[in-house]
């Protein structure tokens, strides 16, 4: 892994320093793949591009920012010394990005919505429950119908626009995962079979096997 350079921005709420890692290179080796399509890999890092100001909980997007220095990884830094380092939003703060409208674009919501179902799974991945109370899951429901609703729609307008297909394998393997996740297994084995990619059979073999031993919950290739 070799880190590249830490990028320094501000807050555009309170103008607090915010830093943000990056990697010039890196590698899957040792790599987790997960059926939610979240791989975690320790040599490939990833850096959150939706976050949260620290001292004014703003929550923006760091892609939307222009830097305003930057300094190597390992270096003295007393410049930008007191800025805090971007992190991921929590499951509390995606659900109030997605009430403060932070998604300017149905493409913006999906990125939100899809990080959502993916921090819940972190707490199996964790080796925790996934939901605190009834609420929790009501509210995880809720998020998974709507993620279905914007992958339909990316869908239509796909077929509509004559996109090359190249993303429509990937919606449909998170549709058919979604399912399983809401315990529609028929649903999910539906979709999964309706993949015509000899390089996905493996995929499709194992969703089936899920769907029949009726687990709802993201499993690890
Ligand atoms: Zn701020």
């Amino acid at each position: 892994m070799n880190p590249g350079p830490i990028y320094v921005y501000k807050c555009p709420n309170c103008s607090n320093l915010i830093t943000k890692m990056s990697l010039l290179s890196g590698n899957t080796f040792g790599a987790k793949q997960f059926s939610d399509g979240k791989q975690v890999a320790r040599m490939l890092p990833e850096f959150p591009n939706l976050t949260k100001c620290k001292k004014c909980n703003t929550i923006f997007w760091l892609n939307k920012l222009k830097e305003i220095g930057s300094y190597r990884w390992g270096e003295e830094n007393s410049k930008w010394a007191k800025a805090d380092s971007a992190e991921f939003l929590t499951i509390e703060e995606y659900f109030i990005a997605i009430t403060k409208g932070v998604a300017e674009n149905k493409g913006e919501e999906l990125f939100i919505r899809q990080h959502l179902w993916w921090v819940y799974n972190d707490r199996i991945r964790n080796g925790q429950k996934i939901f605190n109370d009834k609420n929790d899951e009501m509210r995880w429901k809720k998020n998974l119908i709507e993620l279905l609703n914007l992958l339909n729609r990316q869908n239509i307008f796909r077929r509509i626009l004559n996109l090359p297909n190249k993303s429509a394998v990937n919606d449909k393997i998170m549709k058919a995962e979604i399912y399983r996740n809401l315990g529609d297994f028929e649903n999910c084995i539906r979709i999964i079979q309706s993949i015509d990619n000899q390089g996905m059979n493996w995929l499709k073999v194992q969703f089936v096997k899920e769907c029949e031993r009726k687990n709802r919950w993201v499993i690890e290739f």
